[in-house]
């Protein structure tokens, strides 16, 4: 479990530094994986400080991660698919979900993180239909001019962008609704992007946001943005949202009736998929 301080820490890879905490681990950590340091669960434990439930952030994330890819692939017709931030490989990976049901779907995976790109990359790239990239995903250019991702996708024919859980990292000056209209500029009509993040609901629930978010800023791992509503549809550069919008990640299209209450955290992740027409 996270946070046991008892437990023995992986080996790091060459190049990796045990004693920073890094996003992919952190996140590793949230979903009670194994690829990850005390240092990474050391952040954990202060989120948890401020929310006991704060891992419902990553579990609602990765809920919406294989809905919103099922729903791609059932229900688009899209085949290819360029994942941004792949993070560590998990119980169901994107392209596990797209290729089980369009087995043909091409899955361009990319992450800058160490340890992914050491352990993460030999995983996720099972098939020669799924491919990695070590691109800055925050730049751009460097995703879209990449070779790995130039030779594998066709940017004449419609593309899945996911962007989840992702662009609440991102600590440079720029607005990330720019980014992602560089990156909507890019694909061609017919073309879904998904995104997930880190929500201020401005209701009750705010305070309990704005706690988590206090820690994430100040912890080793340094990022965490909670924005608001209207700061998140900006991400989305005006481009047709799929029903039901732009929602608590919970609420989009959960997989059955919902019997218990959400808690607090759970209003504080919100996910939505728009098309390019
Ligand atoms: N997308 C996955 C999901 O939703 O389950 C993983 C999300 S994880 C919180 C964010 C991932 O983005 C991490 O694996 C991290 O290494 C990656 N990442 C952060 N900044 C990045 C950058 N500038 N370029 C490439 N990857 C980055």
């Amino acid at each position: 479990m996270p946070g046991t301080p008892t437990r023995s820490d992986p080996k790091p890879p060459v190049g990796v530094d045990p004693t920073r905490a890094s996003i992919a681990r952190v996140y590793d950590a949230f979903l009670n994986g194994k690829d990850n340091y005390e240092i990474d669960r050391e952040v954990l434990r202060g989120v948890q400080k401020a929310a006991p439930e704060a891992q419902d952030l990553a579990t609602e994330n990765r809920g919406f991660l294989i809905r919103a890819s099922r729903f791609l692939a059932e229900q688009t017709g899209i085949t290819q698919y360029l994942d941004c931030g792949s993070g560590l490989p998990t119980a169901e990976n994107t392209h596990q979900v797209v290729q089980r049901i369009q087995p043909e779907s091409t899955v361009v995976y990319v992450d800058n993180d160490p340890v992914v790109i050491a352990h993460g990359r030999a995983l996720l790239v099972e098939n020669e239909l799924t491919h990695f990239s070590d691109a800055d995903i925050f730049n751009p250019p460097s995703v879209l001019k990449d070779p790995v991702v130039r030779r594998h996708l066709d940017f004449s024919e419609p593309i899945a962008l996911l962007q989840l859980g992702t662009l609440h990292h991102y600590t440079g000056e720029r607005n990330p609704a720019d980014i992602m209209q560089e990156y909507v500029d890019a694909l061609p009509s017919g073309s879904y992007i998904a995104i997930s993040h880190f929500l201020d609901p401005e209701n009750e629930h705010s305070t309990v946001a704005r706690k988590m978010e206090h820690m994430f800023l100040h912890s080793p791992m340094g990022s965490g943005k909670f924005r608001t509503k209207a700061e998140l549809e900006e991400l989305f550069c005006g481009l047709e949202m799929v029903e039901p919008g732009l929602v608590l990640c919970a609420d989009w299209w959960p997989d059955g009736p919902r019997l218990k209450p959400l808690n607090q955290v759970q209003y504080c992740i919100a996910g939505g998929v728009a098309r390019k027409p």
